[in-house]
């Protein structure tokens, strides 16, 4: 998704575009700042994660004024992001690490484990091949190979699902590695709207040697 950030005005701050001191919640209601949450998040945010990064005596105190009001919101695991004073310039913060959303390695050898960051996720899935199209349980120099999938806003993405030479056997590590590698080769040509056919072929050939030490 192609986000156009609005800059701030200096001295206002950078998260939410507003005044305010370091120590009070940002403003929920401005649109650059549920624009960015909901950029990086994959969600949009509550009153909640606007207060998040504000000690326990201003939390509580604006969440009794904001439940007066009827407006209060809250999510269950709020996201605190501190307050930082801009210069004027488009908001651009450091980016969170992406985290792996979920591992799955059953006894059956089977295996799935995805990484992302809010719309965009990529995959890792063993779905039945091998090194000649479907795994061949007869044949002793056949692989389980897994293939990889990027998805952007919940669905599959066009062209971006490839089968690798990576084996189902490969450490975890290795394996998250990888889909970081993926996650940040496709990141951001997907957000800006570019096709990832090309670079997803390139990307099918995916080995531990391309992942730095
Ligand atoms: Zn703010």
């Amino acid at each position: 998704m192609p986000v156009m950030m609005l800059g701030s005005k200096p001295g206002t701050c950078a998260v939410c575009a507003c005044a305010h001191d370091t120590l009070s919640p940002h403003s929920r209601d401005s649109l650059p700042y549920q624009i960015r949450f909901r950029d990086r998040h994959g969600r949009w945010p509550t009153w909640a994660d606007a207060m998040a990064h504000c000690n326990v005596l201003i939390r509580t105190a604006w969440q009794v004024e904001l439940e007066k009001r009827g407006v209060w919101t809250t999510t269950k695991k709020p996201i605190a992001e501190p307050v930082v004073v801009g210069d004027g310039k488009p908001i651009d913060l450091p980016s969170l690490e992406p985290k792996v959303v979920s591992v799955r390695r059953s006894k059956k050898d089977n295996l799935y484990m995805s990484y992302g960051r809010g719309d965009v996720k990529v995959e890792w899935e063993w779905i039945g091949e091998g090194g000649d199209g479907d795994y061949d349980d007869s044949d002793p120099e056949d692989e389980k190979l897994l293939r990889f999938t990027v998805l952007y806003k919940g669905e599959q993405v066009d062209d971006a699902s490839y089968c690798t030479h990576v084996g189902i056997g490969t450490s975890k590590k290795m394996l998250r590695q990888m889909l970081k590698y993926i996650y940040n080769e496709v990141e951001e040509p997907l957000r800006n709207g570019h096709r990832i056919k090309k670079l997803c072929e390139h990307l099918s050939w995916i080995e531990p040697s391309w992942i730095k030490k």
